[in-house]
């Protein structure tokens, strides 16, 4: 195994080789599944695909066209492949405020996908035999890190489970085991050096030397990834996936953006309003295929988040494109203000070049019917007064945009383990 890759020809094929091996799985995948799958079947009717003209005539797929026929054809809808024998797996999306979850299944075969879709991960951050991998996480139906520690096998990793355990353990359980490799959200891992630092351990002495995050995008926004990388004296990682769709990205040590593991998927960015590719490097809406869970395959999925690829090869020698800045928002998170697009992971980026900021509120609410943004900000104790002022004059230079900051008393907001919810809509 050459350091740092999974697989090094499929990570470093030309970018026209890449589109001949896309375009002849998407072929077989479409053999595979058209006379089996009722979803599909139904949905893309006569489609056929010779050329990548032909893959753009076919329609898109959505979250909520998945969660109806599973509504109507309950519990899995029409969209499994196979005999529902064939199925080992159960797992459901997290499920946001006000819809019900998806249920997604896998197989043998698509579980194993999962685990080297995740080998790129690892690799990528440099794990391999003699890790050890701690997951923060209480591991239930959401898929979160299950993939993950399923995955570490396949670079010969040892995995540390830490589910049903209070932070304080949690802490005590990573140290004493001399974990190398952290696997949690962004959150949870500040959380874990808030409470380091309070009982005095200094986490930078320990064994971790790589931090790897999923769930939100704090990984790959620079103030929150520094003070990650301060904290546990490690490189941090990010990673992008869904549960309905699969392992989708990670970095590598160059930490020019997440890549895309395009060997296992076909990529897309639409303008979510015109539904039209936009320019090349251009930013909008992330469109993913499946190419490897033909089990419950997903073909051109709208993610719902805002990206911008760029498809140059990266110093590390992958060709596999990347998404700079990462998951740049949701497209339903972003919040127009004075007719300025602004995103809750913008906010954070800056707040976290306070050391002495604990934890935020984003407030969202209209005055006179205008939408304004208002923070809250959880003080470490023993913070100056003049903190909230910094912060606000921080915002407005970096986003150019005036957002009233308000120092609130210490710990008196929620903390949060796993997708955190800073970004609060109030009714004035
Ligand atoms: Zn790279």
């Amino acid at each position: 195994m050459t350091l740092g890759f999974f697989d090094p020809i499929a990570e470093t094929l030309e970018r026209l080789q890449l589109r001949e091996l896309q375009l002849r799985r998407v072929q077989e995948l479409l053999a595979e599944i058209l006379p089996r799958n009722g979803f599909y079947a139904k949905k893309l009717g006569g489609h056929r695909v010779k050329t990548w003209d032909d893959f753009q005539e076919l329609p898109f797929t959505t979250k909520s066209e998945i969660a109806e026929d599973q509504e109507e054809n309950p519990p899995y809808g029409t969209i499994l492949t196979y005999p529902l024998e064939r199925y080992t797996r159960f797992h459901q999306t997290s499920g946001t405020t006000g819809k019900a979850p998806i249920r997604v299944l896998d197989t043998e075969e698509s579980w194993e996908w999962w685990a080297r879709c995740w080998g790129h991960v690892y690799r990528g951050a440099g794990v391999g035999p003699g890790d050890r991998v701690f997951f923060a996480f209480s591991f239930g139906p959401f898929i979160g890190f299950w993939a993950a520690y399923e995955g570490a096998r396949t670079v010969g990793a040892m995995t540390l489970p830490g589910g049903g355990m209070q932070t304080e353990q949690r802490l005590k359980f990573m140290l004493d085991n001399n974990a190398t490799v952290l696997c949690c959200t962004p959150t949870y891992a500040l959380r874990l050096a808030e409470l380091a630092e309070q009982a005095g351990v200094d986490l930078s002495g320990s064994a971790i030397r790589a931090t790897i995050h999923a769930g939100e995008p704090g990984a790959s926004v620079p103030g929150v990834r520094a003070r990650i990388e301060q904290a546990f004296g490690a490189r941090c990682h990010d990673h992008t996936g869904m549960t309905e769709l699969g392992a989708t990205g990670f970095t590598c040590q160059e930490q020019a953006g997440p890549h895309l593991i395009e060997t296992e998927f076909v990529f897309e960015v639409i303008d979510p309003s015109t539904l039209k590719p936009v320019p090349r490097g251009a930013q909008g809406e992330l469109v993913a295929t499946n190419l490897g869970r033909a089990s419950m395959p997903l073909i051109r999925y709208r993610t719902g988040d805002l990206v911008q690829l760029d498809e140059t090869p990266c110093r590390c020698g992958r060709t596999f494109a990347r998404l700079i800045g990462g998951i740049l928002g949701r497209a339903d998170d972003m919040v127009v203000v004075r007719g300025m697009n602004v995103f809750p992971s913008a906010i954070e980026g800056v707040l976290r070049e306070f050391p002495e900021v604990s934890e935020f509120r984003i407030e969202v609410f209209s005055k006179r019917s205008m939408v304004e943004l208002n923070v809250l900000l959880d003080p470490r104790p023993g913070s100056e007064d003049d903190l909230a002022m910094r912060v606000s004059n921080r915002l407005n230079d970096r986003l150019l945009l005036r957002v009233p900051c308000e120092l609130v008393p210490p710990g008196s907001l929620p903390r949060f383990d796993l997708k955190a919810q800073r970004l609060v809509h109030r009714d004035d």
